[in-house]
């Protein structure tokens, strides 16, 4: 058995091409064991059937599927309908989140952060989801200090939250502080650590800027150096996850969560690496 709890994030594909492709990503991830897979959602709603189709999917290849779901901009008569549908399937995991509404569009909703969306689940539902949240150990952009984040992150586990997923970060010393500062505010469940494999550079350091995640100069200096040379931005990105995740466990965290972008490749890569 892994000494850690693996989980692979998938987003829901648009296309049938796209449908095959992450089937066989699963295939080639589920010899890993994973404790569950999870699906993003589109804020608002705009991947909701994408979000179930690909949950229902994934449990039907033998894998429990944590579908995510996002408050912002939807009423509780719609988040309800959701979970109704999700318990109606047997889904008994789900990521809750805030989310993001696209700039300039749409209504807050009648839930505006992730606490409230965890209440409302737990006073509708009771104990049948476990929920997982986000956090941010590099802190949250929007935040309006790292102290105020840090006790809205306390908040929303003290509403009924079971777990954390952290977003992604190359600074494994800002995890080990944010879990620290946590424990000291009373969160006691476990909060594992979001893991982003590199794979593309432009890529990488767009979905950087966009969550407030840091990419290392020396890091980003050292792929942008490599150009076109894609097996020369995989043979680095490999050793400095690697190196990442192999100083995060050896520190005793509870698990690994990989962003795979629905590609089985350097998960893979990783996981073989860390002898899992
Ligand atoms: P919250 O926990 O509500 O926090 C949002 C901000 O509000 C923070 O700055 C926080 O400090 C502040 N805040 C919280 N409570 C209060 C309060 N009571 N008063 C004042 N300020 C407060 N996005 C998607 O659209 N779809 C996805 O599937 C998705 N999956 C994700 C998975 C993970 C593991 C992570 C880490 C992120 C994911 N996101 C996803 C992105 C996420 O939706 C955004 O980061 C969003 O901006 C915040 O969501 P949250 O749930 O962390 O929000």
């Amino acid at each position: 058995m892994n000494p850690i709890e693996l989980s692979f994030e998938f987003f829901p594909p648009k296309t049938q091409e796209g449908v095959e492709k992450l089937r066989a990503t699963r295939a080639q991830l589920l010899p890993l064991k994973p404790k569950f897979v999870s699906v993003t959602f589109g804020a608002g709603g705009s991947t909701q059937q994408g979000t179930l189709d690909t949950v229902i999917d994934m449990a039907q290849g033998g894998l429990e599927a944590a579908p995510h779901l996002s408050c912002i901009g939807s009423s509780k008569e719609s988040l309800r309908a959701i979970l109704n549908q999700y318990r109606s399937h047997g889904i008994r995991h789900i990521v809750a989140l805030r989310g993001d509404l696209p700039s300039g569009m749409g209504e807050v909703g009648e839930l505006r952060y992730a606490s409230e969306l965890v209440s409302f689940i737990r006073a509708e539902f009771g104990d049948w989801f476990c929920i997982e949240v986000a956090a941010y150990p590099e802190y949250h952009p929007q935040s309006r200090s790292p102290r105020h984040d840090l006790e809205n992150f306390a908040r929303k586990v003290k509403a009924g939250a079971d777990s954390a997923i952290t977003q992604y970060f190359f600074n494994a010393d800002a995890y080990f502080h944010f879990v620290d500062d946590a424990r000291k505010l009373g969160v006691d469940v476990p909060i594992v650590p979001g893991i982003m494999p590199i794979t593309n550079f432009s890529q990488l350091m767009r979905f950087s800027e966009m969550c407030g995640a840091e990419v290392p100069r020396w890091i980003a200096r050292r792929l942008e150096s490599f150009g076109d040379d894609r097996e020369a931005i995989r043979a680095f990105g490999l050793d400095v996850v690697t190196r990442l995740c192999q100083r995060l466990v050896d520190a005793g965290v509870p698990g690994l969560h990989f962003y795979t972008l629905n590609g089985a490749a350097a998960t893979k890569a990783i996981c073989e690496r860390l002898g899992l």
